[in-house]
């Protein structure tokens, strides 16, 4: 069920070039104290999450590969000021969500990265964890049900799917439940339904006003009595325009309107900010 009291309010904000500027210069508002940030990149086909509060930052997955790292991830957390990430979450070893985390790892100071166990022999994750270990970033492996140190005002918790039904990479990805204030947010990485199934049967406190949609709007995942746990208000698909996976589908997008939920996508809108004090959640969506 919703958070009771939660007011929601949506501003469309485009923020284009910059009049007589550069391109991609425009500077976004600065993050005012005592607020959470969730930014989800426009990174194409795959996933870049960025959550900052004050001086913290966290950024989980890290984009497809090295040249959107290059090219666009790293260039908009240097736009933001972030110059240093308290910890990578990489929810699931596909190229998708970790194709990139090398380059933020040699390009940032990163104090922790936080990977799946079951993820420890994928041969992307070896390279990952070779960066890391250059840059001296300590990896830990969250189970199901830690609460994770990010900021002391914040619950920060992992969740997996249990392991006999965690089949395959999506199943595996770990999924982080924030709550700050009366504001909850879920990010699902790629879970599919049996992960979904599973989550629902054994957690509590799925409950979330914003909602990353699990694997870019697949219709095998954001089954309905997954979203009938979550009661999204605010959903937000991580896409790249035009991908070859007809991501979203048409019947997830329906599924979650269907639940009163809005739906905002990477592939259509940019950038997809959504700030919150623990009482109010506002979404911008930024062009750069
Ligand atoms: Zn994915």
């Amino acid at each position: 069920m919703a958070i009771v009291g939660l007011l929601l309010f949506i501003a469309l904000v485009v923020l284009g070039q910059a009049v007589g500027g550069p391109p991609g210069r425009a500077t976004p508002p600065p993050l005012p104290a005592g607020q959470l940030e969730l930014r989800v990149f426009d990174v194409g086909q795959g996933d870049a999450i960025l959550l900052r509060f004050g001086e913290r930052a966290l950024l989980v997955d890290a984009g497809p590969d090295p040249q959107t790292a290059r090219q666009v991830l790293l260039p908009r957390l240097a736009r933001l000021g972030v110059e240093r990430l308290d910890a990578v979450a990489l929810t699931h070893a596909d190229a998708d969500h970790i194709g990139g985390a090398a380059d933020v790892l040699n390009a940032l100071p990163v104090s922790a990265v936080w990977t799946a166990a079951k993820d420890q022999a994928h041969p992307l994750l070896s390279v990952i964890e070779a960066a890391a270990d250059r840059a001296g970033a300590v990896i830990e492996r969250p189970v199901d049900g830690q609460i994770l140190n990010w900021h002391p005002a914040i619950s920060l918790r992992a969740m997996f799917a249990s392991p006999e039904v965690a089949d395959g990479d999506n199943n595996q990805s770990m999924v982080l439940h924030l709550r700050y204030g009366e504001a909850d947010i879920l990010l699902t990485g790629d879970i599919e339904r049996a992960a979904e199934r599973d989550l629902v049967a054994r957690t509590t406190g799925l409950e979330a006003d914003v909602l990353k949609v699990a694997h870019h709007g697949a219709g095998t995942s954001s089954s309905r009595e997954f979203l009938a746990a979550v009661q999204p208000q605010v959903a937000i698909v991580s896409a790249g325009l035009g991908n070859a996976f007809n991501h979203p589908r048409d019947d997830v997008l329906r599924r979650l309107r269907g639940m009163g939920a809005q739906v905002f996508r990477t592939d259509l809108a940019g950038d997809v900010v959504v700030r919150t004090d623990g009482q109010r959640i506002t979404v911008a969506l930024e062009r750069v």
